[in-house]
């Protein structure tokens, strides 16, 4: 009888696969058949405590043990995941796309995929003995926005460094409640991948893990027992030898900083939403030789702020239309579905200039790093999450000793985008904060950092680490500390105006660039501000 176990690979086991030397050894082969949909029922009841209709573990019962780990695991409404595992697999066994993709098929990975090449060279020496396992990274935490690929990234490495791949989440660990039953799981999927080792445990929802510096009241008993729990897993009395974890998750910085330290996972990596060349090559992989020759780029480009589970998505609800008409797939059936687009009021707009070019200036004149672009996004998605107006990047050349000054020049280029606002209209918006990767974000989080972190305000104690996502709970409770991160916060925003009012024309000349371009390389930004470029009519 065939033993039908499909693996990460999807490819059926055979009698004749196992090694002669196993064969003679064993003292017997069991041949397991597929799953039944009692067996898949069972599972489901078993793991995430949740009763699956037969029909639709029927539905499942031809898909593999991995993808069926994982709708277990995702601990996002089970019918949404069952949902989104049947198209997914459909679509791959329909489209033919191959299960075993690997690092250089997909786009937009960013310095993940860079780390996954580095990490599968390497297992590739530890497996041919050339490399002690002690020099191989033990894991890495993925970090980026939901959809931009991290579970997909997972997958691509285990078939990248040719090992076994194991799922599991903090979600489906804690789906049982209980604390014993917790640690009980999450032992149980690290002795899984022991188990199946070399291979990747696959770690999703990460920051749910939590801090045991910000817990409290009756679940800090709880988060503490848990962290400590996960802390001997991933410590492993032998190193857990040919087991690399990857976490994944989107705020890093609710994690408890013990959990990053060497030896565990010991790396961030961010994906980010990906770019338009990005986005284009995903687009393509998951056309997937659809609508070849066609000019593909324009909804990528109209596709901006969208992650690659949009895209996806975008192209699944295509290829569905296209196929209730029963034809074949056009470019248009795409085009109708891209997110709806509200372009901005001029004056809106000229105020997202004003505001960025206001960075810019005061960037250039006290900041460190190289300018790579300066843009405004002339229309917004409703859909997309981010609400951004535009942005100034920054590359830093190399890192460096940073003293208050450097951290007061800091402030200031984050405060300048509002001190621009005031200057030109009398009063700023309200865009400069509200969200977490907002300009007072990020400057209440350094000033605070200056007081209560490196010693470069008006105290020497340390009362939190750098990063830390205890900042607003601190400033809620100390009051003396608040009153001086604002006064922080206010000689920032008057450092910024009054190089904004020394240049003043360098900072309209910006502003009329950016409302005739929108996107600006940081060459160009540099023309304009050292006075090359003059060409720009001024303002009203
Ligand atoms: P995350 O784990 O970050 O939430 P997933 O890896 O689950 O995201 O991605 C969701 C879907 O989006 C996947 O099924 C995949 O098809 C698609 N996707 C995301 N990023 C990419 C990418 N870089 N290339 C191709 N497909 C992608
Ligand atoms: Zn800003």
């Amino acid at each position: 009888m065939e033993l039908r176990c499909r693996g990460v690979t999807g490819t059926p086991l055979t009698e004749e696969d196992l090694p002669d030397l196993f064969r003679i050894i064993a003292d017997a082969v069991v041949h397991l058949g597929i799953p039944t949909p009692q067996h898949i029922r069972a599972a489901f009841r078993y793991c995430v405590g949740v009763d699956v209709g037969l029909d639709e573990a029927e539905g499942l019962t031809g898909y593999s043990l991995f993808d069926l780990t994982l709708a277990a695991s995702r601990g996002k409404g089970w019918r949404r995941v069952l949902q989104a595992v049947s198209t997914e697999t459909a679509h791959d066994e329909k489209s033919g796309a191959k299960l075993e993709f690997r690092l250089e098929d997909l786009a937009g990975l960013g310095e993940a995929a860079d780390w996954g090449r580095e990490l599968a060279r390497d297992l590739a020496d530890w497996r041919g003995g050339k490399l002690p396992w002690s020099e191989v990274d033990r894991g890495v935490l993925v970090a980026g926005p939901p959809g931009t690929g991290k579970t997909t990234f997972a997958k691509a490495l285990a078939n990248s460094c040719g090992v076994n791949l194991v799922a599991a989440s903090l979600a489906q660990w804690q789906a049982a409640g209980h604390l014993g039953d917790l640690l009980k799981a999450m032992r149980r999927s690290f002795a899984e991948a022991k188990k199946k080792a070399p291979c990747i445990l696959f770690i999703d929802e990460f920051d749910a893990v939590g801090d045991r510096a910000t817990a409290r009241g009756d679940n800090a008993l709880y988060i503490i027992e848990k962290i400590n729990g996960l802390l001997e897993c991933l410590d492993g009395i032998d190193g857990r030898e040919g087991v690399v974890v990857v976490g994944a998750c989107n705020h890093p910085n609710l994690i408890d900083p013990a959990l990053l330290r060497p030896g565990r996972l010991e790396r961030t990596v961010r994906i980010p939403l990906p770019d338009a060349a990005a986005r284009e090559q995903i687009l393509k992989w998951h056309l997937n030789g659809c609508l070849s020759g066609e000019p593909i780029r324009d909804i990528a480009d109209r596709m901006e702020g969208c992650s690659g589970a949009d895209i996806e998505k975008l192209v699944r609800d295509a290829k569905r239309i296209a196929r209730r008409n029963g034809r074949a797939l056009y470019l248009d059936d795409l085009t109708v579905l891209l997110p709806q687009r509200i372009q901005f009021d001029p004056e809106d707009l000229r105020r997202m200039a004003v505001h960025e070019a206001g960075h810019a200036v005061v960037h250039a004149a006290v900041g460190d790093g190289e300018i790579v672009r300066l843009s405004i996004y002339p229309d917004y998605v409703p859909s997309r999450s981010r609400g951004e107006a535009g942005a100034l990047s920054i590359r830093i050349m190399k890192p460096k000793c940073s003293t208050r000054k450097d951290h007061e020049a800091q402030l200031m280029v984050h405060m300048a985008g509002l001190a621009a606002e005031e200057l030109i209209f009398g009063a700023f918006s309200d865009g400069g904060g509200g969200v977490p990767q907002s300009d007072l974000a990020f400057a209440t989080q350094l000033a605070t950092e200056m007081e209560a972190s490196v010693g470069l305000g008006d105290s020497l104690v340390q009362l939190l680490n750098c990063g830390s996502s205890r900042v607003p709970d601190l400033l809620l409770r100390d009051r003396v500390l608040r009153r001086r991160v604002e006064e922080t916060l206010e000689k920032a925003f008057e450092g910024a105006r009054t190089i904004l009012v020394e240049k003043g024309a360098t900072h309209q000349a910006l502003v009329e660039a950016l409302l005739e371009r929108h996107d600006l390389q940081g060459s160009e930004v540099l023309e304009i501000i050292s006075g090359a470029k003059q060409h720009y009519r001024t303002a009203v």
